[in-house]
Parts: C-alpha cells; sequence; structure tokens
C-alpha cells in the first residue's frame, strides 16, 4: 500500500534550492531545479510503488542532489587501471594511445593547422598531409579516414554497391558485439545486401551468381559490388568452405566489379601475432578497398581506414556522406602520432604493441614484488591467459602473470577497487578475484599495490 501521508511530507522544491549545500554550490538554478525536480520523481515513484522510504527533510535532500550534480560534473571518462589481461578491452576504450599521441591530440584540441597551407596560407583539406603518409606506411595507392570502422563500412558499400548492392557469405555475417553486424551496417545507408551461400560454406559460383542477378537472394537483380569480412571474433571448423580471398579478387576483376574487404582488426604487422592478416596482405591479394579500425591492432584512436586503389577511394571520399563520416582533428592528430611510430624499424612504440611483447619473466618479477610489499603468499602469483581482444585473434591467449587477491567475496572486494581511485578493474574466474599485470602500466604498480593494502 502506498503511503500517501509520506507523499505530503515531501519538501518543496524551492525550499531545497535555498538548503545548503545545494543553495552554496554555484549551481546553474535551472539545472538544479530540474535535478531536484528529478530527485523528487524517484521519491514518488518509490513511495506510489509501496516501499517503504524515509522521507528527507529539505536540507537532506539538498545534500543528496549536490552530491550527484558533482558526480555528474567530475571529469568523465575516468582513467581506470586496466587489469583485466584483454589488451584491447572495448569496454575500457579498446586502445591505449601512446603519449606522443596524447601530446599531439592535446596540441590539436587548441588552434591548429588542420586545413590551411603554412607556406601559402591557403585553404586546404584535413587529409592533405596525412595522406601520403598513411598511404606510404600501409602500402596503398590511396588511403581516406572516418570516424570509425563501421563508418568505412557504411561509406565503402553505400558508394560502390551502387546500384545493385553488395554480395555477402552468410559465413561472413559476422556480429562484431553489442548488436553491430556487418550485414546490417553495410546496408544502413539503404543499399541492398544480397545474402549468399550457407552458414558454413561458400563458393565462388554463389558470388558470380548474385552478379548476374540469379540465385535465391538476388532476385533477378545483378549485384554491383563484393563485399568480404575478416571472421574477426571466431572460427568455424569442420564441413566449412569459404572462398579464398584472391580467388575473389580474380573474379571481381573478370567481372570489373570493386571487391571490399572488411578486415576489422587493422593490423601492419609489425610486433603482432603472424596469423592476423595485414592491411597490405588483403590488398596484395587484390583487393580494391580494405577497411580497418584505428583503435584495434593499428594501436590508435577510433578510427575508420579505407585503403586501396585510387579510383575507388576518391570515389568514397568525394561522396556527400563522408563529410557526416569525417574524423575530427584531435583524431587526425593520435592517428599522424600512430603512423609515425608505425613508421619505425621493429616493434612500433605504442601501448599495444609494447604489452603484447613482454615477457612473462618480467611479469612474474613484478607479480612477486607486489605481492612481497604486500606481505601475501608466493601461491598468489598465479599464471594466467592474456589475451588481445576487440575482436581480433579469437581463442588466442598468450601466457601472463598476475595476482590473486585474497578475499571472503571476489565480487563485493572486485567492486570496491573499481570503486577506488583511480578505479582498478580486475576479472573473477572460478571465484577467484585476478589482476593481470600485462595490461597494468609498470607505473601503476604502486597505485595496486595501495589499494590492495586497504583490503
Ligand atoms: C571491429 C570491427 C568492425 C567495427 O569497427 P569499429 O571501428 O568498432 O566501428 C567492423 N568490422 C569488423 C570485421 C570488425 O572486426
Amino acid at each position: 500500500m502506498a503511503d500517501r501521508t509520506a507523499l505530503a511530507r515531501l519538501p518543496k522544491v524551492d525550499a531545497v534550492l535555498d538548503a545548503d549545500p545545494l543553495q552554496s554550490a554555484g549551481w546553474r538554478r535551472s539545472l538544479a531545479r530540474r535535478a531536484v525536480q528529478g530527485a523528487l520523481a524517484e521519491l514518488r515513484t518509490a513511495v506510489l510503488a509501496g516501499k517503504s522510504v524515509d522521507i528527507p527533510d529539505a536540507a537532506a535532500l539538498a545534500e543528496t542532489v549536490a552530491a550527484r550534480l558533482t558526480s555528474w560534473a567530475r571529469p568523465r571518462p575516468l582513467r581506470v587501471i586496466n587489469a583485466t589481461g584483454v589488451i584491447l578491452h572495448t569496454n575500457l576504450g579498446r586502445a591505449p594511445l601512446s603519449s606522443e599521441a596524447i601530446a599531439a591530440m592535446a596540441d590539436a584540441a587548441r588552434y591548429c593547422d588542420l586545413e590551411v597551407g603554412l607556406y601559402d596560407g591557403k585553404r586546404g583539406s584535413r587529409f592533405a598531409w596525412l595522406r601520403p603518409f598513411l598511404c606510404s606506411v600501409i602500402g596503398a595507392e590511396d588511403v581516406h579516414v572516418v570516424n570509425n570502422n563501421a563508418a568505412a563500412l557504411l561509406l565503402a558499400c553505400t558508394v560502390l554497391g551502387a546500384p545493385g548492392g553488395v554480395v555477402l557469405s552468410r559465413g561472413q555475417m559476422v556480429e562484431i558485439g553489442d548488436s553491430f553486424r556487418v550485414a546490417t551496417m553495410a546496408g544502413a545507408g539503404g543499399m541492398r545486401v544480397v545474402a549468399v551461400g550457407s552458414t558454413n560454406r561458400t563458393h565462388l559460383r554463389d558470388y558470380a551468381q548474385a552478379l548476374d542477378g540469379e540465385g535465391p537472394d538476388a532476385e533477378g537483380v545483378p549485384a554491383s559490388a563484393l563485399l568480404w569480412c575478416h571472421q574477426s571474433n571466431f572460427r568455424q571448423e569442420g564441413y566449412v568452405k569459404e572462398v579464398g580471398l584472391a580467388e575473389l579478387a580474380k573474379l571481381a576483376k573478370a567481372r570489373n566489379v570493386p571487391l571490399i574487404a572488411d578486415l576489422g582488426s587493422g593490423s601492419l604487422g609489425a610486433g603482432l601475432p603472424a596469423v592476423e592478416p595485414t592491411i597490405s596482405e588483403y590488398l596484395d591479394q587484390g583487393v580494391d578497398l580494405v577497411l580497418a579500425s584505428g583503435d584495434k591492432l593499428l594501436g590508435g584512436p577510433q578510427a575508420g581506414i579505407i585503403a586501396g586503389t585510387a579510383e575507388y577511394v576518391e570515389r568514397c571520399r568525394r561522396f556527400p556522406m563522408a563529410r557526416a563520416l569525417r574524423p575530427d582533428k584531435t583524431t587526425i592528430a593520435a592517428l599522424h602520432a600512430t603512423f609515425a611510430a608505425h613508421a619505425r624499424e621493429g616493434t612500433p612504440a605504442l601501448p599495444l604493441h609494447q604489452m603484447v611483447a613482454l615477457h612473462e619473466d618480467g611479469l612474474r618479477a613484478r607479480a612477486e614484488a607486489l605481492c612481497s610489499k604486500l606481505g601475501w603468499g608466493a601461491e598468489r602469483v598465479v599464471d594466467l591467459p592474456a589475451a588481445i581482444g576487440g575482436g581480433s585473434l579469437p581463442g588466442d591467449t598468450m601466457p601472463s602473470v598476475g595476482v590473486w587477491v585474497p578475499c571472503d567475496k571476489p565480487a563485493a572486494r572486485a567492486r570496491a577497487l573499481r570503486l577506488g581511485d583511480p578505479p582498478i578493474i580486475g576479472r573473477i574466474e572460478d571465484e577467484r578475484l585476478l589482476l593481470d599485470l600485462r595490461t597494468v602500466d609498470p607505473e601503476d604498480d604502486g597505485a595496486l599495490v595501495e589499494a590492495l593494502a586497504q583490503g
């Protein structure tokens, strides 16, 4: 039963606004008013739902609302310590940027020469100085950059799929996560996506038929482009057949239609497991346009890379939709710094590549030092599998080392660590709270010790 007398005891909005600490906190009054109204509405809903509610007085509610506004206005997102062992953790912002990339972003955030030639003072393009550099590092005729890989897919399929649509194998109808599906995004601009083959097997003749407008899904209309999608986050085994990329490229050439390949991960090769295909390997096999993310195996900011033949890249760049998908100046700055790291010999000086390269011995030494500072026994140092993540190299893990946090209630302890400053994100496995050191910056080991000492 709802307690009607409780509703009558709710404080008045103006009384809350005039009570300290809200009165003195300096928030815009219209904002504070909406926040108070929101808090009152929550109380009213709880009362009407029959819950037992302590009705606050004006001062108490003012304090609650002031705390809520302070929390809303804290700088966000918060930096966290990633102790999950998943290097490209989508929920934690994927690739951490290099200090050079971060500095470049901060510089670009002020006034910068984004679209002006410093020599002649004339208006230029934001991509002008980026393009030749990216083309050379990737080894592509031309490159265009958009907001993310989903945007690259949308743009490439909308432009090159006209008029008959793109052909995609059912075996490559990948879902990336959080309901993002490649086939849906390829068709999001209104372009037709013709599904061919079956889940486990697709043949070259399936593609050829769709280009002829034949087969169950072509409905008599010849398709205009071929789309290939890297099965980035899963693997098929058993009675399976996928047409090879080179074979598909031959068909595309013979029919004079473009072949778009969504690689997703965007490896450039150096410092990463060789099983993951690189952008240039795709291009070498005759793909016309390769699409890749900037914040997966490239190790940079969120961006979409469209690399390929000059004619097709140019058509994407000129298409009106491209303007709506363009990256901002800080992304361009970070991307440039990321490619500068890829331009050098050896393992790129990027956090992703450095973390992949870490040797177990070094990780074990850090885990042991951590445990000894905390007075924990040697059994707290544990071998763990770490993953690159970000929808790349499914099932592939690398040996890593971490600590097993002593506690009675792992979920409660994990939450306490998440709510610390800085928040620490671990993982729970078999009722054990684990902190993997591969993804923790060694500079943060001290912060780990401090947080864990409060256990
Ligand atoms: C990750 C991924 C995408 C989406 O990339 P975003 O940069 O997150 O938009 C698209 N296709 C494939 C194959 C992917 O792996």
